[in-house]
């Protein structure tokens, strides 16, 4: 097949660029799978273009969401992610995929495989251009020690440093791009008390040490003050929830922020809490185990990361029944409405933040020239309105690697 360059010119649009400046006029040009010209494009190195008229629509980076599962099935049955069986399961993780990419997400991080080989194959797939979806790290199933399951049918269990390093190469056997730590409860479970710190600092360190030895990073869903501690003791790389944080770990973290993130998944407390009623877990019940409590905590503990300049990304653990696919930009609005971050500070910790945690920051997560032409063309402007991002039908255009996976545009008499 011969080789066909394809140039894309959007003109007269709002660039939202992710270096932090606000958004200015101009046109953007993408060159095969690349931007090449941002602001004002030389009509010479626009020749031959498809031209989109932007009318003042905003265009940004693709989104990214840092705590991922393509296998969570939108199934209030916790149980039934370790019950379905594998095709369906397949099946699921494939249309979880495509939703993320239909919602404006170019970049996700996996976060844990109810199966073992669902994340790595499906993210296999994309890359091949098989099925739609995001640029993803891939993961297996979640490492917990004996007991600490937080869904049945879905872990596996290590006990002691030498069980950690066997499993955690068995893990990298499979193929994925990061480790997920299991280190403590979740109320929900009704057994598991989310500050109960399940593992020991030897088997923290022994997972590491591991999986850091072949280039692999590590994850952790920790919500007690100890584990949040241990995470930063012993270098896991990406620390889920952080909730109870205490201020002998938030020094810890103040002083890790040139390589620790920290993401929230603040949308499942909120949801867990206020949302989840019609599923069976209603606002009483989820008060009564203490997710209000948890909330106000980790509300208080987040905005002081925020203050301290700790990398703080969204992404909300979605997948559950009151959580489903395709709501992921609601961790946006929560960063600006609950955590204290302006609107332009939620965009960038969402786009160019998620550049840096997939490990790509001079490519993915910014609109400037040389980078990965991954773009989103709004229908408005989110900085005004940061909920505009979880409406679907105003993400017009959707692009990944200068291909479109969406390209709608409204029929004038609406315009
Ligand atoms: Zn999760």
């Amino acid at each position: 097949m011969p080789v066909t360059t394809q140039k894309i010119l959007f003109r007269n649009i709002s660039i939202l660029d992710s270096t932090g400046a606000d958004p200015y006029p101009g046109d953007v040009l993408v060159d095969n799978d690349r931007i090449a010209a941002v602001g004002t494009v030389d009509p010479a190195s626009a020749e031959g273009a498809r031209v989109i008229g932007g009318r003042g629509r905003t265009l940004m980076s693709g989104l990214c969401d840092a705590h991922t599962h393509f296998t969570w099935n939108n199934s209030a049955d916790l149980d039934g992610l370790g019950t379905l069986p594998v095709e369906e399961h397949l099946l699921f993780a494939i249309e979880s995929a495509k939703t993320y990419i239909d919602s404006g997400y170019t970049m996700c991080v996996g976060a844990a495989s109810a199966k073992p080989r669902l994340d790595v194959v499906c993210r296999d797939a994309i890359n091949a251009g098989r099925i739609p979806g995001p640029r993803y790290l891939a993961n297996g199933p979640e490492v917990a020690v004996t007991g600490g399951a937080l869904v049945k049918g879905i872990t596996w269990f290590a006990d002691g440093p030498e069980e950690m390093h066997k499993t955690v190469r068995k893990l990298i056997e499979i193929g994925v791009d990061q480790i997920k730590l299991s280190m403590t409860g979740e109320e929900i479970t009704g057994t598991q008390r989310a500050e109960d710190t399940h593992f020991s600092d030897e088997e923290v360190a022994a997972a590491v040490t591991e999986a850091h030895r072949r280039g692999i990073r590590v994850c952790a869903h920790a919500r007690s003050a100890e584990s949040v501690k241990m995470c930063v003791r012993h270098g896991v790389d990406i620390i889920y929830h952080a909730s109870f944080t205490d201020a002998e770990g938030m020094d810890m973290l103040e002083a890790a922020k040139d390589w620790v993130f920290v993401a929230p998944g603040i949308n499942w407390l909120v949801a867990t809490l206020y949302e989840a009623e019609s599923f069976g877990f209603p606002q009483e019940a989820a008060e009564a185990v203490g997710y209000k409590k948890e909330l106000e905590i980790a509300t208080e503990g987040l905005r002081e990361m925020h203050r301290r300049g700790i990398k703080l990304l969204p992404g909300g653990d979605y997948g559950f029944a009151w959580t489903p696919h395709g709501t992921y930009a609601r961790d946006l609005e929560h960063f600006v409405e609950r955590l204290g971050f302006t609107p332009m500070e939620a965009i960038l910790s969402a786009t160019a933040l998620g550049g840096e945690i997939m490990l790509r920051p001079d490519e993915l997560g910014k609109v400037q020239p040389g980078y990965l032409a991954d773009l989103l063309l709004v229908d408005g402007d989110p900085l005004a309105d940061i909920t505009i991002l979880q409406d679907h039908d105003r993400l017009h255009y959707i692009m990944k690697d200068g291909r479109f996976h969406k390209e709608t545009e409204p029929a004038p008499a609406q315009a």
